[in-house]
């Protein structure tokens, strides 16, 4: 289980990479899809359609005053008389099953679950995942809604030939696809500013389970409860990328500091959410490959395990988010909020990130920059500092 959660992670590492892919500028919008960016990785898995593709963002919303792109400028009509796929309510109780027979969806009030057929979801999962949400913005001091971000998604977020979803008016709610692997291919859940994508075996129907001999013949890797720790850490992706560019290490590390402290706080609301927490702990290290020293800790940083053949990639998870806890217990609960703001004081903001192709895959240069502004937010000897935390916890 440890090992099997550890490769899920490092898959999720490059998988992030690939779903961060910048969105058309209103200039650019009658141009081809801007480069895909994608990270090969040495694990074997297939990108998810959602993921693989770059985010082609433009919304009616955002094109609104300008010359809306050749995608959409025809669909406004079109899409009043488009069927969407039904709308669905889950009971609030755990024991209870929803089955999805077709595609379909449930919306909440700060979120969507667009719901594959096969999908097989307990009847608290929107609860939990609207109590995930409030507690995440609450502990990051962020909101969803943010002013200048993009939002909504396009034609890579294809189902089953076409986008069932195309025109659909999300508003700022965050979609969250809930799919189904059905064919054993690796598929894993990813979250960038746009929205995210969960895949857990324990969301996939007996019937679908039973019909694919991958997960027929391997009963074990089906997970008996909702690893809530999963939607978390997606879900920080999404908020905290709608607010700000993050290098690697703070992306990944925040997102599991996150999603540590949420869970941690609503263990006790749901059976799977206490079983989350378990499987949590069972799996957390505070160990990284790096010799992280008061001498090598700020250059670990300005590295950023960019380098994708970096020994020691994967443990931008656990460095960064050692580093998160080590703020939070010196700086307090708003060291994110206080970076976050710095960044974006210093252009480093979401909308530069989807507009600049640049800014979206770091170079040294950006990486040298964010890191200055850490110092700057946390001082001189923070790198000093979070060595010798780090040394205490070996
Ligand atoms: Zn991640």
């Amino acid at each position: 289980m440890k090992k099997k959660r550890f490769l899920l992670t490092l898959m999720t590492a490059a998988l992030l990479i690939a779903s961060c892919g910048p969105a058309q500028t209103p200039a650019d919008a009658e141009a081809s899809n801007t480069a895909t960016i994608q990270e090969t990785t040495d694990v074997s898995v297939k990108d998810d359609d959602s993921a693989a593709s770059t985010a082609n963002n433009a919304t009616v919303e955002d094109v609104a005053s300008t010359e809306a792109p050749a995608e959409v400028k025809n669909d406004i009509t079109e899409n009043n008389l488009k069927e969407y796929p039904p709308k669905i309510t889950l009971s609030g109780n755990h024991d209870d099953h929803f089955i999805a027979t077709e595609l379909c969806y449930y919306e909440g009030e700060k979120f969507f679950l667009l719901i594959a057929k096969g999908a097989d979801l307990p009847g608290d999962l929107a609860d939990n995942v609207a109590l995930i949400i409030d507690k995440l913005e609450e502990k990051v001091g962020l909101p969803y809604k943010t002013e200048h971000a993009l939002f909504g998604f396009d034609n890579s977020t294809v189902d089953y030939g076409y986008n069932p979803w195309e025109g659909f008016d999300f508003g700022k709610k965050v979609p969250i696809f809930i799919k189904i692997d059905d064919e054993g291919a690796g598929y894993i859940s990813c979250g960038d500013s746009s929205f995210a994508t969960i895949y857990l075996n324990s969301l996939i129907s007996m019937d679908v389970w039973n019909s694919v001999p991958k997960y027929r013949d391997n009963p074990d890797w089906r997970e008996d409860y909702v690893d809530y720790y999963d939607f978390a850490h997606e879900l920080t992706h999404v908020l905290t990328l709608r607010h700000a560019v993050l290098p690697k290490i703070i992306r990944e590390g925040c997102a599991d500091y996150y999603a540590w402290q949420v869970i941690n706080s609503l263990a006790d609301v749901s059976p799977d959410l206490q079983r989350s927490r378990e499987e949590m702990n069972n799996y957390f290290s505070y160990q990284v490959k790096d010799d992280v020293t008061a001498s090598t800790a700020e250059q670990i940083y300005r590295n950023d395990y960019q380098d994708l053949s970096h020994a020691a990639r994967g443990d931008e998870y656990t460095l960064g988010r050692m580093i998160c806890s080590f703020l939070a217990e010196t700086y307090g609960d708003s060291f994110m909020l206080d970076y976050v703001n710095a960044i974006r004081d210093a252009g480093y903001r979401f909308e530069d990130l989807a507009f600049n192709i640049e800014l979206f895959n770091l170079q040294q240069s950006h990486l040298d920059e964010l890191t200055d502004i850490f110092k700057d937010v946390f001082g001189e000897n923070v790198f000093k500092d979070f060595a010798a935390y780090y040394q205490k916890q070996q």
